[in-house]
């Protein structure tokens, strides 16, 4: 076995490989891999990152833009419509679980490396919700649209109405009805299950950086309930001279703690990536005794490259992409020994 050493100068080391896990195809070489040392990594030139083993084909999109001099901008949005568009992803875009009401109602946000920001919320029946948050973005005077102006304002701009509860959804919804019990917690046998909301950074060859969070949210959520994922600061932020940060959990943690700023602003006052997202969740485990029922994962990475993940309960993990190829990593977790270290 190589060193983490190792694996920083681009080796692929101090690492253990153990399988692919959903992983899909990929144009790039794929391993999964623990890092030792605090779990921080050092990604070279151009990259991109994002949440969960669906962030493999997603970084692959994004990668192909990044990789031919394209914008970050496009990159992440790019990416973010692989797992939109896969019906097999049930927790975002066409696919995603529906509300408690058999709606399937989606959020997602996106950044510019110049500030700007764009999102959308509640917004049913348009299959790329993060497509939608961009023209918010660069054609109103407005950061957020939700629910039927939302809609009506993509199909001003071309995009169709189309039903996005297949039948694979549905028929996990009617299960669900049988019981009926509004409950956000992960389940303790599967905390991760109820959550998959893709967050990406990447940055380009001009060395900005962009972002974008999409998702379907909690699945059977309260109809009407918006999580973090549309709210800039919450489920994603980027500042261009410092970096950015992303998330995935119950959104409502993440959205009152204002997670994702929170993390920028720690690196912008010096904290590297893994002590920012760390400290993250010690916010939200601080203010909940019940935190061991309470799944968050933060990820983040500067404009240095160097790139973290942190979460209350293992499980999670995210994917990394650069020049060397496609990781996907485990992220350390409050909950597990190694994770108090931090950074
Ligand atoms: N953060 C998302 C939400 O609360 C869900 C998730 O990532 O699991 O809507």
């Amino acid at each position: 076995m190589t060193t983490r050493r190792d694996f920083l100068i681009g080796a692929g080391a101090g690492l253990v490989t153990l399988g692919l896990g959903r992983v899909q195809a990929s144009s790039h070489p794929v391993s999964r891999e623990v890092a030792e040392d605090g779990g921080q990594y050092r990604l070279q030139g151009p990259f991109v990152v994002s949440t969960w083993s669906h962030g493999v084909p997603a970084n692959a999109a994004a990668w192909e833009i990044l990789d031919s001099a394209g914008s970050a901008l496009d990159a992440v949005e790019t990416g973010v419509r692989v797992p939109e568009g896969d019906p097999d992803i049930i927790s975002v875009g066409y696919g995603g679980r529906p509300d408690r009401d058999g709606h399937v109602t989606l959020d997602a946000c996106i950044m510019d490396h110049e500030g700007n920001a764009g999102s959308v919320a509640f917004l049913e029946g348009i299959k790329h919700p993060i497509s939608v948050a961009r023209l918010v973005m660069e054609k109103t005077p407005h950061v957020m649209l939700v629910g039927a102006g939302a809609q009506r304002f993509a199909v001003d701009n071309g995009f169709e109405v189309e039903n996005l509860l297949t039948p694979a959804a549905e028929k996990e919804w009617r299960c669900w009805l049988e019981k009926a019990s509004y409950d956000p917690w992960p389940d303790p046998a599967d905390p991760n299950a109820a959550h998959d909301t893709i967050g990406m950074l990447a940055v380009d060859t001009a060395g900005n950086m962009c972002g974008a969070c999409t998702t379907s949210g909690l699945p059977f959520k309260m109809h009407g309930r918006v999580g973090d994922s549309p709210i800039i600061g919450a489920a994603m932020f980027v500042d261009n001279e410092v970096g950015g940060a992303c998330a995935t959990g119950l959104g409502e943690e993440v959205m009152k703690t204002l997670g994702s700023f929170l993390i920028v602003e720690l690196m912008r006052q010096g904290l590297s990536p893994a002590e920012a997202c760390h400290e993250a969740i010690a916010r939200i485990v601080r203010r909940n005794a019940d935190w061991k029922e309470v799944q968050v994962g933060y990820l983040a990475a500067d404009k240095q490259g160097r790139c973290a993940a942190f979460s209350i309960l293992p499980g999670f993990q995210f994917a990394v992409t650069d020049r060397e190829g496609t990781r996907l990593l485990d992220a350390r977790s409050w909950a597990h020994p190694e994770a108090a270290a931090g950074g």
